[in-house]
């Protein structure tokens, strides 16, 4: 069994890295479309939103997600270290979700933060909230560290600056040993 967490904040381009996953057999999952499928579609219209529900109602979709995906198998998770909420930093993998995927590795997908910006502005799909991204970003690997502690995980850094993304690709399929 073995289950590699891929996290990154939102505007990374974690989505394309792991695409290169699925060429090699691995199955993605995502941590907020379970999320939403979970119930919480009945309280929001869109994943966007989830974010602004009281943390109350987020962790308990995130409990149910967290549970459906340890019953899948061997899967690459899409998900984030860090949601930002309106009442702070809430991790993506807090105790409960983290023991029970009980990831081989975690990989934090990062680029400049100006990076991060410029592709958060072209994509109108999604909406995107306006943060200190260089910031949301030591969080992530403060929270990855904590969980990468708490489950014997390793942490693996992805860089996937501009135009590179075959190179983080390389980098990603050589994390997964491929
Ligand atoms: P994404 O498509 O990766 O941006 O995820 C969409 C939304 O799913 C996020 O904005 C969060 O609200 C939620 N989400 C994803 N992963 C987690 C997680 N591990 N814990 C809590 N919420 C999550
Ligand atoms: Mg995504």
């Amino acid at each position: 069994m073995s289950v590699v967490v891929v996290t990154g904040v939102p505007g990374v381009g974690k989505s394309t890295v792991m695409n290169a996953a699925e060429e090699f057999g691995f199955k993605i999952v995502n941590f907020g479309s379970i999320m939403f499928e979970q119930g919480s579609k009945d309280e929001v219209r869109d994943r966007d939103a989830m974010r602004k529900l009281p943390v109350s109602s987020q962790r308990k979709y995130q409990k149910m997600a967290g549970e459906a995906i340890s019953k899948m198998g061997d899967v690459v998770v899409d998900t984030h270290a860090s949601i930002l909420t309106p009442a702070g930093y809430m991790p993506g993998l807090p105790e409960w979700t983290v023991r029970a995927l009980n990831p081989d590795i975690i990989v934090l997908v990062e680029a400049d933060a100006e990076e991060i910006e410029r592709r958060r502005n072209k994509d109108s799909s999604r909406i995107r909230d306006s943060d200190d991204i260089e910031l949301h970003q030591r969080v992530n690997r403060e929270y990855a560290a904590v969980a990468a502690v708490m489950t014997g995980a390793t942490v693996a850094i992805v860089e996937n600056h501009d135009n590179q993304v075959e190179v983080a690709a390389k980098r990603f399929r050589e994390i997964l040993g491929k």
